[in-house]
């Protein structure tokens, strides 16, 4: 702490400040110097990274705000932190999670991205944890919500392909916000879809067809993924019913065969993830076999607001 005033005082470092950013404006990639980040706890450890709750503390008073800040254990030049970094950089919306800047660590090696913080987690650990007060009607408006992040994303030319119900935010009981842009791409003017080169962990139980099968991922990719964001969301992230665990109820274990060619299968047979109770019908048409025939997220936004109202 003392350092910190000490380099404050003497005014030796530039104290970077959050600008106020207009709508529809690139954010610019401020450096914050990682004496100004002070770590709180961990929110979230996970095999390839991890997510801090941290104090960005410029005045060095501890007046500072809380951000969530996420890094990664081992990192390269091309590593999807940076990438992630270079997206979540361009956007502006009210339903997307807000880049505040990146830091070093200490020993300058790796990057971390700095994050507005939101304090309730993701839906996965908020919905089963709050379920008593909150009824249908509050899961539809985190649905229309999603679906109003989602235009605006796919408006940039962006594809998000690992939207899922624990990469959505939580800010309050009314606002929530999409996250981890880790996987998502670019795609150019002239392409409809962006095809996947190198071999990853892909969330395949939120896959579409087209994205298993041929790698292709188009915005309609995302409207599928949306769909089983959806069925996540009516069934209040329930464990015991998440994507993976209905998969292999319904279609029953291993049998010899690889999960991901039994998925594909199923899928080609027209299997489908089962309604939710009072979860609208559209959610069917989420899931098209065809990415041309299912319904866009302009046309959701336009149905969630009709129940809603
Ligand atoms: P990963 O690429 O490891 O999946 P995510 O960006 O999805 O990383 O973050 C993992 C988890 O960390 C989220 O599910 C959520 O619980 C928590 N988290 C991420 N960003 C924030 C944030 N801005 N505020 C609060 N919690 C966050
Ligand atoms: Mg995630």
């Amino acid at each position: 702490r003392a350092i910190v005033r000490e380099l404050d005082e003497k005014g030796i470092y530039h104290i970077p400040t959050f600008p106020l950013i207009p709508p529809k404006c690139h954010n610019p990639l401020s450096l914050i110097h990682y004496l100004f980040v002070l770590f709180f706890i961990n929110l979230v450890q996970g095999n390839f990274g991890m997510v801090e709750l941290c104090l960005y503390d410029p005045k060095g008073d501890q007046t500072g705000e809380l951000v969530a800040v996420k890094s990664l254990k081992t990192e390269n030049e091309s590593s999807n932190l940076r990438r992630e970094i270079s997206t979540i950089r361009n956007l502006y919306h009210e339903n997307i999670v807000k880049y505040k800047g990146i830091c070093n660590d200490e020993g300058g090696a790796n990057i971390k991205l700095i994050m507005e913080y939101l304090p309730a987690g993701s839906l996965k650990e908020y919905l089963p944890r709050n379920k008593s007060n909150i009824d249908q009607k509050r899961l539809l408006l985190y649905a229309l919500q999603i679906c109003q992040g989602m235009e605006y994303l796919g408006s940039q030319n962006y594809i998000h392909r690992d939207l899922a119900a624990r990469n959505i935010l939580v800010e309050n009981e009314s606002l929530v916000k999409i996250g981890d842009f880790g996987l998502t791409k670019s795609i150019k003017d002239d392409k409809e879809y962006y095809k996947v080169t190198e071999e990853q962990d892909s969330p395949v139980y939120w896959y579409a067809p087209e994205c298993l099968i041929n790698r292709k991922f188009y915005k309609a990719s995302d409207v599928w993924s949306f769909g089983v964001t959806l069925y996540e969301i009516m069934s209040y992230c329930d464990r015991e019913n998440s994507p993976p665990q209905v998969f292999l109820k319904s279609i029953g274990r291993s049998h010899g065969q690889m999960t991901m060619t039994r998925l594909v299968d199923a899928l080609e047979k027209g299997w489908r993830m089962p309604r939710p109770d009072s979860c609208p019908e559209m959610i069917r048409r989420c899931w098209s076999h065809a990415p041309e025939n299912r319904v866009d997220f302009n046309s959701l936004i336009k149905e969630f607001e009709f129940f809603l109202t």
